[in-house]
């Protein structure tokens, strides 16, 4: 008897056990189970999910050849065989079937372990073999997953230009990638516990090792850096770092890390430390005071000069390389603020003040202060040099007092001459017409007024040296005192002609006499060095802060590189040129001292051969025609 049930599976040869509970357990387990009789595997019975993996049509009660033909050279006829011969089982691992597993008309790929049994009579004879499979189709695609995420990982790690490894919770190594393996030469099992020691410099071994073993027990990161015995023979430094790991429960599973080839950082290190080592030699044996500071003012160097001058070991303070205690009190808040403005706005300082030295004399010292740019722009802080000026100051003092003492001196017999000549020439130029006689009075009538501007000039120079320049502001019409000293200075000049553009009263506040002393030097200066031309112009005008005043000649021009220098004190442009004009070089330094203490500013543009045009502002005070 046999029954057939296409749906569900076979059962052959009327095996009346198979019936009932037993053969719809075995029809309906989740893995494929067949029931082979004999040494030929005549099918008993076999489930549906078996039908799919061995496939064919109808297996009924055939020997297993027949039945499934197209097995033939898979092998599995040969195990049935050797399983019946032998009476011991046999597993098959991740045996590949492809069927429509889902019923869905879709072929899939599954995989099965498969174990194939004796089964035997109440005798203990094997007469036949059952296979019974289990799916691990989910098993071996994660595996598969897992090996190639591991491959890919190797990629990764081998294309890094980094050394990675990988430690145990007792820190033996159990991977190092590509990249140690190349610069160490040796394969990945010398590396492997503690191999790769081996590859440290023996100097840093020890160093290295406490560190590493030291963090492993801590469970805490770790950086070390040292260098490692490469296998072309150089010395590489490497950074190494490492992070605790832990498995998804949490448990401590090891280390993971890396070293990172710092060589040229170390070297780059190195440099830069016997460069500052050089320049503290240098700094230190330089016989002024030299200091840095950071972008906080705070200091982070000074030389031994500066130490041995103070008689301190350190230099503590906020305010960069002034130190509230060895300043001179009077000195203090002017350059302590003009300190802070000018680190304010990184801009180069020169302030001269006095310091205590270690003997608890004040000496003059002259500061210089340049900020300090970095490569890429941004601004570190600033470095100084200062000198100690004292026998400067002092000679300049004795200089000063000499200048105000000689001018002084020379003032009164001049006054005297000059009255005296002026006397001479009223008398004489009614009572004779012996014109040489008035020429020559007149000659020496000149001459002594450029003698008394240069003892003024001198004067000034010499008060403004001392502090004693004061000012004597009124409030007046700045057009009327334009149009007086251009009528003077025009009486005076015989090739010239002054052109003055007015434009209205224009009122201010300042020391007519000092201003009136600006203009002229302008002018004197523009008719002086403007030989070949017969022309200045006096130009005004205003704005909502200030009036301007230029004065414009036609003459010899000045280089650009004089420009700012020839308002300096005793300074003259040096020329072939230049050499036939006579001068002192102090018009322009008083004259631009005058407008700064008026709040004003002077400068010059010019051009060489060309002309220039000296200017000066004075604050807007008020103006007259708005009465
Ligand atoms: P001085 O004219 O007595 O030498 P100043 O202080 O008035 O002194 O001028 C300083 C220098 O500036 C002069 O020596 C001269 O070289 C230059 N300078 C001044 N004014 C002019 C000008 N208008 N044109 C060309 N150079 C000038």
């Amino acid at each position: 008897m046999q029954s057939q049930n296409e749906d569900i599976g076979y059962v052959a040869g009327g095996s009346s056990q198979f019936n009932g509970q037993l053969f719809h357990l075995l029809m309906e387990a989740p893995g494929p189970i067949a029931l082979l009789r004999g040494r030929d595997g005549v099918c008993d019975v076999h489930n549906p999910q078996f039908q799919k993996l061995w496939g064919g049509a109808n297996q009924s009660n055939l020997p297993m050849r027949q039945a499934w033909p197209h097995q033939e050279r898979s092998g599995v006829f040969e195990m049935v065989e050797g399983v019946f011969d032998t009476g011991r089982p046999y597993h098959q691992y991740s045996y590949t079937s492809i069927a429509e597993w889902n019923d869905d008309g879709k072929a899939e790929q599954r995989y099965f372990d498969l174990v194939y049994s004796p089964y035997r009579n109440e005798l203990g004879e094997t007469i036949g073999v059952i296979i019974m499979g289990l799916d691990v189709t989910a098993k071996t695609n994660a595996h598969r997953q897992l090996a190639e995420q591991q491959l890919l990982f190797k990629d990764i790690t081998d294309a890094a230009g980094t050394a990675l490894w990988t430690v145990d919770t007792k820190g033996n190594i159990i991977f190092v990638n590509q990249t140690w393996l190349d610069w160490t030469g040796k394969p990945f099992k010398a590396h492997l516990g503690r191999g790769w020691i081996d590859f440290v410099v023996p100097e840093d071994r020890e160093c290295v090792i406490s560190s590493f073993l030291r963090d492993v027990n801590h469970k805490s990161q770790f950086h070390v850096d040292f260098r490692v015995l490469r296998k072309d023979k150089r010395l590489q430094w490497v950074a190494a770092t490492g992070k605790p790991r832990y498995t998804i429960n949490g448990e401590f599973a090891g280390y993971v890390g890396s070293c990172m080839d710092i060589t040229e950082r170390k070297k780059t290190e190195q440099l830069l430390r016997d460069s500052e080592e050089r320049f503290r030699n240098i700094a230190d044996s330089a016989p002024v005071l030299i200091w840095m500071t950071g972008t906080d003012k705070q200091i982070t160097f000074v030389n031994k000069s500066w130490t041995e001058f103070a008689g301190i070991n350190q230099l503590v303070g906020n305010i960069g390389h002034l130190h509230d205690d060895l300043l001179h009190p009077d000195d203090q808040a002017l350059v302590v603020n003009s300190y802070i403005q000018a680190f304010e706005a990184h801009q180069e300082f020169y302030l001269e003040y006095r310091m205590r030295n270690r003997n608890d004399k004040y000496r003059w010292i002259g500061m210089k202060g340049i900020p300090r740019i970095g490569p890429d722009g941004i601004f570190e802080g600033y470095i100084g040099s200062g000198m100690d000026i004292t026998e400067m100051k002092e000679h300049e003092q004795v200089k000063n007092d000499f200048i105000g003492m000689a001018s002084h001196e020379l003032k009164t017999p001049i006054t005297s001459i000059k009255a005296y000549v002026q006397l001479l020439l009223t008398i004489y130029s009614k009572k004779t017409d012996d014109e040489f006689l008035l020429r020559s009075l007149s000659t020496v009538n000149k001459q002594i007024n450029k003698l008394t501007r240069l003892i003024t000039d001198l004067l000034d120079v010499s008060k403004m040296e001392s502090g004693r320049l004061s000012l004597n502001s009124v409030e007046f019409d700045l057009h009327d005192l334009i149009k007086e000293t251009v009528d003077e200075v025009q009486h005076t000049a015989t090739q010239h002609d002054i052109l003055y553009t007015p434009i209205g009263p224009l009122a201010v506040y300042a020391d007519r006499d000092r201003i009136a002393q600006v203009i002229t030097n302008f002018l004197t200066n523009a008719i002086k060095y403007s030989p070949d031309s017969d022309r200045v112009d006096v130009m005004v005008s205003t704005d909502t802060q200030a009036i301007t005043i230029g004065v414009r000649d036609y003459g010899i021009g000045i280089n650009p590189e004089e420009q700012a220098k020839i308002f300096n004190r005793f300074y003259r442009v040096e020329g072939r040129n230049e050499q036939t004009f006579s001068g002192f070089g102090i018009g322009l330094y008083v004259a631009a001292e005058i407008v700064r203490r008026h709040g004003g500013n002077v400068w010059v543009e010019s051009e060489k051969g060309e002309g220039s045009v000296f200017y000066f502002t004075l604050p807007l005070y008020k103006d007259l025609t708005q009465d």
